[in-house]
């Protein structure tokens, strides 16, 4: 006679509500098959500067928390939070956060931390904040930050991403700026956003390194060149653009700036690794 099949026991339900940290998802839209962002509420108590990250989680399968790092997307004075994901197939945290809806619970441990922080950065004129993929994430809080236009005349957001796609959530949290009845007025007349994809066609392509390096960035937007007089910078993206972008700023003067020592300009990761495009 057969044996009959063995079926697996059904895994206990994880009260993620429950736990200590736990924020309710109240709203998710995915980009594109690579990318997605979602807001949770914010606890009054919940203190942050824009440009800072912290640890979001969920469980796993043994109930123990997968906790990564993510930059908080909205700023400093928003009620609830937002965050803007990449979907790592087989990732493992994202490939259970891609699955979140609203009245699910996700854990936001209230430690928030950074160095793409405005204190970080000398006094100047022109802010330049360069982006790729969801390095976006930081920028989408502290371009919405009435702060950055206290402090700047001009702020020059560049994203470059692989896909066209990768850009529909900078192109939305810039449109929401320039209508934001907070910022909108002052973003209208100091914000310019410079976007570009390296694989799929788009009006301008190529990194970012080069087009400074050839000089079709400034041309393009009948911008001078760094000045380190008046210029500061943040960086957020894959290793390799860090590592290029800081190399151009300090040729041209620029010097690394942290929350001790305020500089010309910052720099994080916007994740650990080699990268999975988007
Ligand atoms: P992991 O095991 O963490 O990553 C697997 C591999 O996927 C990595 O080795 C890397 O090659 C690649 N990868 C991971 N994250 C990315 C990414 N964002 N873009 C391209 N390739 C990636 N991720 C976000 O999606 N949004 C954020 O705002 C964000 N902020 C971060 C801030 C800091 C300071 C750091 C250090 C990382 C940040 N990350 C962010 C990355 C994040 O911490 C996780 O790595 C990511 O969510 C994937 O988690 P995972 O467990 O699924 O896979």
């Amino acid at each position: 006679m057969d044996k009959p099949v063995e079926q697996p026991a059904p895994k206990p339900e994880i009260d993620i509500a429950s736990m200590p940290d736990a924020r309710e998802v109240t709203e998710v839209h995915h980009w594109n098959p690579r990318l997605f962002s979602f807001r949770v509420t914010r606890p009054r108590s919940f203190r942050f500067r824009s440009g800072e990250f912290v640890m979001i989680g969920l469980p796993g399968d043994d109930g123990r928390l997968i906790l990564r790092a993510y930059s908080i997307a909205s700023p400093a004075w928003d009620e609830e939070l937002e965050f803007y994901s990449i979907k790592v197939p087989d990732g493992p945290l994202t490939s259970r956060l891609q699955h979140i809806r609203p009245g699910d619970h996700v854990i936001v441990r209230p430690k928030p931390t950074g160095t793409l922080v405005l204190d970080a950065l000398k006094p100047g004129r022109r802010l330049f904040l360069f982006a790729t993929g969801t390095g976006i994430a930081p920028f989408a809080s502290l371009i919405r930050d009435p702060e950055i236009y206290e402090k700047f005349d001009r702020v020059i957001l560049t994203h470059t991403t692989r896909t066209v796609t990768g850009l529909d959530y900078g192109k939305d949290v810039v449109r929401r700026t320039l209508e934001d009845p907070l910022v909108g007025e002052e973003a209208r007349e100091k914000l310019l956003h410079d976007t570009a994809t390296t694989r799929e066609d788009y009006p301008v392509m190529g990194r970012i390194t080069d087009r400074i390096r050839s000089g079709a960035f400034f041309e393009q937007h009948a911008l001078a060149p760094f000045d380190a007089a008046e210029d500061r910078a943040m960086i957020c993206g894959s290793m390799g653009l860090n590592m290029d972008m800081k190399a151009i700023l300090e040729e041209a003067g620029l010097e690394e700036g942290s929350n001790s020592c305020p500089g010309d300009y910052v720099v994080e990761k916007a994740f650990v690794g080699e990268g999975i495009g988007a």
